[in-house]
This record gives structure tokens, C-alpha cells and sequence, in this order.
């Protein structure tokens, strides 16, 4: 008899199940609005035009197919940790924060979360309620109990700041919180830089250790902007952990190019954190692949191809920008109040509207969103707007 015989199918993942319904789906005027992939007016996923230069120049190089350290590429790694905090970050400059290369944005989670239970002896950790659902399964994955911590007001018109430092001031000391740098998937609400600096107060009051996801960094105000709250944890001497990632603003989804970024006290400290994340690295999958990473060097490491990147992030960013004010004035056409696009940031927006309204969406309209109520703004374009919110009008009455 087969030793797997009575295993039981895992339900599909919310989100990628939903691209497995889409394919299916007959109707010419489906639209996909479930998965956080960028697309562009024309409603696909570009292949940015300074990947494929830096593609071009990797090939001319012909170079070999070595391991990478277990850190990851040392060009990458130093080329991501100035883009996240600044050139001239004191932070930076002192060497004082550990930053190795990771398997995207979930890779530095993960490894986050392992080296803070397995080293640090963290028990606990807090998520935002609602947040990216795999926020949940990663850190309870590597041993630690998860709760939720206030986000939203009732009426999902914005955050409930009061719930929230509430929330945060009743957390033992040593508790793992894990905090939306920019972009709050899946609701589309940040703090204000006030509302940042009060955040943080309360994170050193508490002795609470801080991770700060970063998955969009040049998708919400800006690339510089965006990094607001990991820089102002840097400035104030706050010794914490951030995962960012390069699945967006770089397009580079499949490659699995992230960074985990560990802030420490001085270079000595951010030392032995380095050799403990590659003893960590070594057990879990040796080292990371060469491509992406070389890309994302090449990209970051000539001025010019920079620069032409930063261009492309803010075409990109000004589009969603774009679609949030279309599909705002699509819905006033429609005699609506769809304000939460223009407050919200990022590519996702929270609708307010229940899972069965998710379903009618989707099986009577043919628009694909998440049942948590999220919808992505990067999958609107002049054409689909308008449909767009003809259908949620017509769910929303
Ligand atoms: N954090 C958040 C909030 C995300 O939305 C995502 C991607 N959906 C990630 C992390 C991880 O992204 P990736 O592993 O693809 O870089």
C-alpha cells in the first residue's frame, strides 16, 4: 500500500488559485485583479528595458556558473543596502547592518523569522489584521505563535491609529512585529510620517523587535520616500530586521532576488549576525542563484542604467497613481464614492466588500479579485476601467 495514500489535497492558495480560475474563464471581458503582478496599460507584465540592457551586458561577459557565497553576490548585497537606506546613510557608513541576498522577499521573511526564534529566542509574533496571508504561515513555519494586531477601522475607510498603539502597548518586550513598510498589502493604508515616528517611539518603549516588510519600494510615494520608516528606525539607534525585495521594482518576480537587512548596535555586531544568517543559509539551500542578483548589480552599479531604472519605477508608479484617480472618477460617473483608491497606495486597494460580494464580482462580471475584499490596481488600464467600476457599482448597490 502507497505510504501517501491517505494524504488529504491542501485547498489551493487564495491568491494563485485564483489565476488557475481566470485561465479558465471563457469571457472576453474578464479582467485579473487578483494577483500582484504589475501589467501595463496594455495589460501585461513588461520586461523592464534596463533588465534586458543589463541582460545584454551579462551575456557579452560570459560568465561561468560558480556557487555564490552563501551571503549572496557582495555587489548586490551593498547595491540593495544603499537603495533601502540611503547612500549616505550613517547606518551604511558605519557598516553597522548585516545584508545578505534571499530568495525574494518570503526568503528574507523566512529567514528573518529564523534567526529571530532560533537566536534571538523569540516565542512570539504579531502581524497586522489583515495582512499578506503568507506573513501568518511564514512565521508560524519557523516555530513562532502569531497574533494580530489592529489595523483597520471598522469601516475599512483607514487605519485605527488609537487600536493599533493600543494594540502595540500591551505586547510583551521581545515580541517579533511585523510592520508594512510601504504599500500595506492588502489594504493599501500606510502611516503617516507623524503616525511613523509615533510607531516607532512606542517599538523602543516596549522593547518590541521590529521587521519591516518592504515588497514595494517606488510603488507608493517614491523610492526614496517609500524607504521612510526603515531610515527613521536606522536613525534612531533602533537595532531591527527588514526584508525587502526586487520581485517589483525590478520585474523580476521569477528570478527570487530579496534582501534581509539586519540593523545592528556597530560593524562587530552586524559581523557575527552575517556569519550566524550563512550558517542559517548553508542548512536551508546553500546559497542563492547567480542571475538575479547580477542583474540587479548591474542595474544599481552604473550610474546611468540607474537612472534610467529610477525612470522606468516612477512610469510605473505614477500608471497605478494613474488608475487609482480613473477608477475613482469611474465611480463617481457611476454615482459612487470610491475615495479609498486615491488614499490607498501601492498596487493593491482595499474595496470593503465581503467575501459572497468577491464571488458575485467574479462569477456575474467576470472581475477577479482576492475574497478578502482586495483588488490590484495594476491589472486597471483605460480600457477595463470603466468596466471595472460598472461591476463594482453594481455590486456595491
Ligand atoms: N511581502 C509582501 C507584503 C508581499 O505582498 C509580497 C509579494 N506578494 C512579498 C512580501 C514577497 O515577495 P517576493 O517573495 O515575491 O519577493
Amino acid at each position: 500500500k502507497s505510504d501517501f495514500a491517505a494524504l488529504a489535497p491542501m485547498p489551493d492558495d487564495p491568491i494563485l488559485g485564483l489565476v488557475e480560475l481566470f485561465k479558465k474563464d471563457p469571457r472576453e471581458t474578464k479582467v485579473n485583479l487578483g494577483v500582484g503582478v504589475y501589467l501595463n496599460e496594455a495589460g501585461f507584465l513588461p520586461l523592464m528595458e534596463c533588465v534586458e540592457e543589463a541582460e545584454r551586458r551579462l551575456l557579452e561577459r560570459h560568465l561561468p556558473r560558480g556557487y555564490m557565497p552563501m551571503s549572496g553576490m557582495p555587489q548586490y548585497c551593498a547595491s540593495v543596502q544603499k537603495l533601502v537606506f540611503g547612500k549616505d546613510h550613517a547606518a551604511v557608513k558605519a557598516g553597522r547592518i548585516s545584508t545578505i541576498q534571499t530568495l525574494g522577499g518570503t526568503g528574507a521573511l523566512q529567514l528573518a523569522a529564523a534567526f529571530a526564534h532560533q537566536f534571538l529566542g523569540v516565542n512570539q509574533g504579531v502581524v497586522s489584521d489583515p495582512t499578506w496571508g503568507n506573513h501568518i504561515a511564514i512565521l508560524k513555519a519557523d516555530g513562532l505563535e502569531v497574533g494580530k494586531y489592529a489595523y483597520l477601522k471598522a469601516d475599512r475607510s483607514g487605519i485605527d491609529f488609537e487600536a493599533f498603539k493600543a494594540a502595540l502597548n500591551a505586547l510583551p518586550a521581545k515580541t517579533l512585529v511585523l510592520l508594512h513598510g510601504c504599500c500595506h498589502n492588502p489594504t493599501g493604508f500606510d502611516f503617516s510620517h507623524d503616525e511613523w515616528r509615533e510607531v516607532v517611539k512606542i517599538l523602543v518603549e516596549r522593547d518590541l523587535l521590529p521587521l519591516i516588510d518592504m515588497a514595494y519600494q517606488g510603488f507608493g510615494a517614491g523610492l526614496e520616500e517609500d524607504a521612510f520608516a526603515i531610515r527613521l528606525l536606522a536613525d534612531e539607534g533602533v537595532t531591527f530586521l527588514a526584508a525587502t525585495s526586487c520581485s517589483k521594482n525590478f520585474g523580476l518576480y521569477g528570478e527570487r532576488v530579496g534582501a534581509l537587512h539586519i540593523v545592528c548596535d556597530n560593524e562587530k555586531e552586524a559581523q557575527v549576525v552575517t556569519s550566524i544568517m550563512k550558517r542559517i543559509v548553508r542548512q536551508e539551500y546553500s546559497n542563492p542563484p547567480t542571475h538575479g542578483g547580477q542583474i540587479v548589480a548591474e542595474v544599481l552599479g552604473d550610474p546611468e542604467l540607474q537612472a534610467s531604472w529610477r525612470k522606468e519605477v516612477e512610469g510605473m508608479r505614477s500608471r497605478i497613481v494613474g488608475m487609482r484617480e480613473a477608477l475613482y472618477a469611474a465611480g463617481k460617473a457611476e454615482g459612487l464614492d470610491f475615495s479609498f483608491a486615491v488614499k490607498q497606495h501601492g498596487m493593491f486597494s482595499f474595496t470593503g466588500l465581503s467575501a459572497e460580494e468577491m464571488d458575485l464580482l467574479r462569477e456575474k462580471y467576470g472581475v477577479y479579485g482576492v475574497r478578502n475584499g482586495r483588488i490590484c490596481i495594476a491589472g486597471l488600464n483605460h480600457r477595463n476601467v470603466e468596466y471595472v467600476a460598472k461591476s463594482l457599482a453594481a455590486v456595491f448597490k
